[in-house]
């Protein structure tokens, strides 16, 4: 995770195509779209469950969860944290979308392990302005899944809160790991 973006394809690149990193993405969707026959779905998920997952590349949830279009909700933020907002989004999915289970997927070699609060602050002496939001940084990634999944369980919001359990995804072997919630 970085504080900066580049628009740009780097020149050189192996993938290199003229324009922007989004041209390349938005010639990547008209690919799609040709191919794309409508699946028929209306937007209720058809497993049930919300996935609330880190936004960190190197997680295909689709793949490594073995989801098809159309099976679940994907709630990505950095870190996975369950923030307000994750809550927000949880409450639509249970209340107007019918879900009713919840994972939580962390993973190894976050890149919020290695930020701490002390972002906001340099941040707010950066730009004059103290940001509304918590940086959410974690030392234990086991201890940043049970207060996630504690969060979702004692929400007055949401309908179900029996089927909640957490992961961490190893990024080096692919693997998920469950985290006891006690
Ligand atoms: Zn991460």
């Amino acid at each position: 995770m970085g504080m900066t973006t580049s628009a740009s394809v780097p020149a050189g690149s192996a993938n290199a195509t003229p324009g922007t990193v989004t041209d390349r993405l938005v010639k990547a969707n008209e690919r799609y779209a040709a191919a794309f026959t409508d699946p028929g779905m209306d937007a209720r998920p058809v497993l049930h469950v919300a996935v609330v997952a880190c936004m960190d590349a190197r997680l295909d949830l689709h793949d490594a969860l073995g989801l098809s279009l159309g099976d679940c909700h994907t709630i990505r933020n950095a870190g996975g944290v369950v923030t307000d907002d994750v809550i927000r989004s949880l409450t639509i999915s249970q209340r107007a979308l019918g879900t009713r289970s919840v994972v939580l997927i962390h993973h190894t070699n976050c890149g919020l392990e290695s930020l701490t609060e002390e972002f906001r602050h340099d941040l707010e002496m950066e730009v004059g302005q103290r940001p509304a939001w918590a940086v959410e940084a974690f030392r234990d990634v086991d201890q940043d899944v049970r207060q996630s999944m504690q969060r979702v369980r004692t929400s007055p919001f949401l309908l179900h809160t029996d089927d909640v359990r957490g992961f961490v995804f190893d990024v080096k072997s692919g693997l998920l790991r469950e985290v006891d919630p006690a």
